[in-house]
């Protein structure tokens, strides 16, 4: 359920991880929501525009389940319990977002507010889904992470994302302004240094992308889990437009997908050179 692609050039601390362009939906999923309506959760082919990420000596993970099954970009602990069949026998401490929007670690609602499920879910599929899906992600990530570390002393993760190109209406933040094509995420710089927010930025911006920094996305769990630079450890989220490269109704790539993804492309090359100088 999770893919680990491991360089195929001399590795650099650079690790990426795509934890919502998942599209294999499991057969006990048993949602009574429209299934273009779920799709509508997904990070529909990020991981393949960042594809290159293992010729330039990094490694990159991505999870094949979908985010609306189990969003591993939430804690193990974030559960609204009245989605459950009997009491559950674990820690439950659910985010303002769980309870309001229903996008906790198993997903309510879409992110469209549509009710997902027309039955409460057990125990057991529940414990199976973090047993399966949540548990073997963060541990690849992590291990990783601590991998590039322990040989390189230093780390560069970028979770990568896509976001709908009507997020501030979604987010029920109606301000009028235009979404940027690339909204980076640093946890308002406790996630990574700023020159490497920077760098990012820069390399987008560059390339011809409008960019903006932790607005409206400022990042999540799997940024607080990992991003730590006073131990260099640099964790920035990266959220694209879905509007470059996809048909949000069909989930299919618009023509200029190999555009982005060449752009992507050359951009990890930069940044492959900035990890070595930083060595
Ligand atoms: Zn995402």
């Amino acid at each position: 359920m999770v893919i680990t692609e491991h360089p195929s050039t001399q590795a650099i601390p650079l690790v990426c991880d795509s934890p919502h362009s998942g599209t294999h939906y499991p057969e006990d999923f048993k949602h009574a929501v429209d299934f273009s309506d779920l799709r509508k959760c997904e990070d529909t082919h990020v991981e393949k525009l960042w594809a290159a990420v293992p010729s330039v000596g990094g490694t990159l993970i991505h999870a094949l389940f979908p985010r609306s099954y189990t969003d591993t970009n939430r804690t193990e602990f974030d559960i609204d319990v009245s989605m459950i069949e009997g009491e559950w026998p674990g820690r439950a401490e659910p985010s303002k977002r769980c309870l309001e929007l229903g996008n906790g670690l198993f997903f309510s609602k879409t992110t469209t507010l549509q009710h997902i499920y027309d039955r409460k879910l057990s125990i057991s599929e529940l414990q199976n889904r973090i047993h399966t899906c949540w548990r073997p992600y963060r541990q690849a990530l992590a291990q990783a992470l601590d991998n590039a570390s322990q040989q390189h002393g230093k780390r560069w993760h970028l979770n990568l994302h896509s976001m709908p190109s009507n997020a501030y209406e979604r987010l029920g933040l109606a301000t009028g302004k235009v979404l940027a094509d690339v909204v980076l995420g640093d946890l308002n710089g406790r996630a990574c240094s700023a020159d490497f927010t920077a760098f990012v930025a820069q390399g987008f911006t560059q390339r011809g992308y409008s960019v903006a920094i932790n607005d409206p996305y400022v990042g999540m769990d799997l940024l607080v889990a990992h991003g730590a630079p006073e131990k260099q450890h640099h964790s920035l989220q990266i959220e694209l437009n879905r509007r470059l490269y996809l048909n949000e109704q069909t989930r299919e790539p618009l023509p200029q997908f190999g555009k982005v993804q060449a752009d992507i492309s050359s951009l990890l090359t930069d940044l492959a050179r900035y990890v070595g100088q930083q060595l």
